[in-house]
């Protein structure tokens, strides 16, 4: 089994509070075409969202970032098309508070995918270096085979961007993925 974790495609993270800006615009067809698909084929959809309260004097992110991706905010609701997509099938999409970098850090993801015999995760979205690689990392050591779609994860740091899909493929044993199709390793 299988599962589609779509990581911080919101308003701030695309064009808002936060931006990643044209690359992160740019993988809005591709992100809305793979939800297509795992719903069509009843495959588990994640959608792992960035939670902050406005000045949390406790989160380590309030002396990084700015604010961004608050409760109750447009910043928060999912970019574009996604959002409309998500609004139509909220019973089957799971949508998923998270605090921290990692969709698996203080969630429940793990437990829900064992559950559900899920052992290989495809990861979307932004961005590729920060929350989109955690995630990676956390389901790495927790034994999931990684597939990373290349043209749906972008980034504000390009170099950064290439290096993470550099470090998917060779450190965490990633496949990664373009127009659907797999990519061969060299
Ligand atoms: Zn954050």
């Amino acid at each position: 089994m299988k599962a589609l974790i779509v990581i911080d495609y919101t308003n701030d993270f695309v064009t808002g509070k936060l931006p990643c800006g044209d690359p992160a615009i740019a993988i809005e067809k591709p992100i809305v075409r793979l939800v297509e698909q795992f719903l069509a084929s009843g495959d588990e959809v994640v959608m792992a969202v960035d939670l902050h309260r406005e000045e949390d004097p406790y989160h380590p992110e309030t002396k990084l970032f700015p604010p961004h991706n608050i409760e109750g905010t447009e910043g928060r609701r999912l970019y574009g098309d996604l959002h409309s997509l998500y609004k139509h099938h909220e019973e089957e999409i799971y949508w998923m508070d998270k605090t921290r970098y990692s969709a698996f850090c203080g969630t429940d993801l793990d437990i829900r995918f064992r559950a559900r015999g899920i052992t290989e995760l495809h990861l979307v979205g932004v961005c590729t270096d920060i929350c989109v690689l955690h995630t990676a990392v956390d389901g790495y050591n927790n034994g999931y085979s990684l597939h990373i779609h290349e043209d749906a994860v972008a980034s504000f740091n390009e170099a950064g961007h290439v290096w993470a899909l550099g470090h998917f493929r060779h450190t965490l044993g990633a496949r990664l993925w373009r127009n659907g199709s797999l990519q061969q390793p060299e």
